[in-house]
């Protein structure tokens, strides 16, 4: 096993600079007033006061020996611990205005970050969550999202819609917000969900994430990509953004991460992590790094990312037949998604249609169903552990929801 003070290099190699650590000592347990290290040696600890994480502490240290093999590139070796999904997009706004010494933000319509005061500035994806609590952070300009289902370019001509290529609107809008709003030496970055969560479970195009990677590179702006919903297996990869052949500069992830124990995450290189000076306390509780540290060997052990891409061809064909067979030709259906995160959006029903599938799934057929976004769209995601079973069960379940409503 590694030396304390391999450990203590480690951690300096791989933990973002802004955690404070007055010391190097890497903790692993404690007991009473004492602090006792990897080699057993004990301290009395007199700083407890300003709080949780002065040193290292091993669980921390362990959990990015099992996130950098996952990590979706080499480039991301520097971590940064926090509790909520919020105060990590916090964390890589502020680490991209601290690094680039710009201010504003490119955000995409549709998007959601979070309810603190800076990541409802940048969500759009329902007013509920912005109305009333501002004034707003400013600096932040919103582009369309590549939202073919509800485009109208698209919805004229749908068969061809790979010809005229709609999807592009969205990169040029980025680009005349850096002509006409924000100039690219005002604007320290560019948030994007990889796809829509709160805003509709929306996949982008293909073509979609190199053009981002290639506006932001040449103007010198950061592209941090939230994976806060899509992240963690999710799609059926590790990370969503795997999908799309690009790497972010800052990668944002949380939920999953530890199965449901507050921890969160930033990860960038550790070049760009370390432009930022130290301070921070809550950062990485070590139960919540056990946790994910758990979850990592779930993955591994019951090979998660295969049941995804099983349970998700299973599922989209089943929703194919099934689901499409019980609508009246008046009604439409975008089935759309990656892995376990499908979206169904339903056109020609009236207002309040999948709001009354799922209160109709819980009370008559018990089974737990979402909603999401501002259209008629059902969201599904079931556990990433859900067996070929619950798959076929969980359709039916739905497909009978869905036909009591209809009638
Ligand atoms: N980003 C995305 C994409 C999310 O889906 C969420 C939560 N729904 C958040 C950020 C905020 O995470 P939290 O609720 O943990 O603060």
């Amino acid at each position: 096993s590694q030396s304390a003070k391999q450990l203590a290099e480690f951690g300096k190699q791989h933990i973002s600079r802004g955690i404070s650590r007055s010391t190097n000592l890497v903790i692993e347990r404690a007991k009473g007033s004492y602090l006792y290290d990897v080699q057993g040696k004990k301290y009395l600890d007199f700083s407890s006061g300003i709080g949780v994480n002065i040193v290292f502490h091993k669980p921390m240290l362990d959990l990015i020996g099992k996130l950098k093999p996952v990590m979706p590139s080499t480039q991301f070796d520097s971590f940064f611990f926090w509790n909520s999904g919020a105060e990590a997009v916090e964390a890589a706004i502020k680490l991209a205005r601290h690094a680039t010494k710009k201010q504003n933000l490119i955000v995409f319509q549709g998007g959601y970050h979070g309810r603190t005061v800076g990541t409802m500035s940048l969500t759009t994806s329902k007013t509920i969550y912005r109305g009333r609590f501002g004034p707003l952070m400013p600096g932040v300009h919103v582009a369309p999202f590549p939202y073919c289902f509800t485009c109208p370019v698209h919805r004229a001509v749908p068969q061809k819609h790979n010809v005229i290529n709609c999807c592009d609107n969205p990169i040029e809008q980025v680009e005349l917000l850096l002509k006409q709003q924000t100039t690219p030496d005002e604007t320290a970055a560019v948030i994007v969900e990889t796809i829509l969560g709160e805003g509709g479970y929306v996949p982008p195009p293909k073509s979609f994430f190199p053009k981002l990677r290639e506006i932001c590179t040449k103007n010198n702006i950061l592209l941090i990509v939230d994976e806060v919903q899509c992240g963690f297996g999710r799609t059926g990869k590790m990370f969503a953004i795997e999908h799309f052949g690009i790497m972010p500069d800052i990668l944002v992830m949380a939920k999953a991460i530890a199965s449901g124990f507050p921890l969160s995450c930033i990860v960038s290189s550790k070049e760009l992590m370390d432009t930022q000076p130290p301070g921070r306390t809550y950062s990485g509780n070590a139960v919540s790094c056990a946790a994910a540290i758990a979850t990592l060997e779930v993955f591994e052990e019951e090979k998660i990312l295969e049941n995804v891409n099983n349970r998700s061809s299973q599922l989209f064909s089943l929703l194919n037949s099934r689901v499409k067979s019980l609508l009246p030709p008046h009604i439409g259906l975008d089935i759309r998604g990656l892995g376990l995160m499908v979206g169904l959006e339903f056109t020609g029903v009236p207002h309040g249609f999948v709001a009354a599938v799922a209160k109709a799934g819980v009370e008559n057929h018990d089974i737990i169903l979402l909603t999401t976004g501002i259209y008629e769209t059902l969201r599904l995601i079931p556990p990433l552990t859900v067996t070929a079973d619950e798959i076929n069960d969980g359709v039916e379940r739905l497909s009978q929801a869905i036909d009591m409503t209809l009638k």
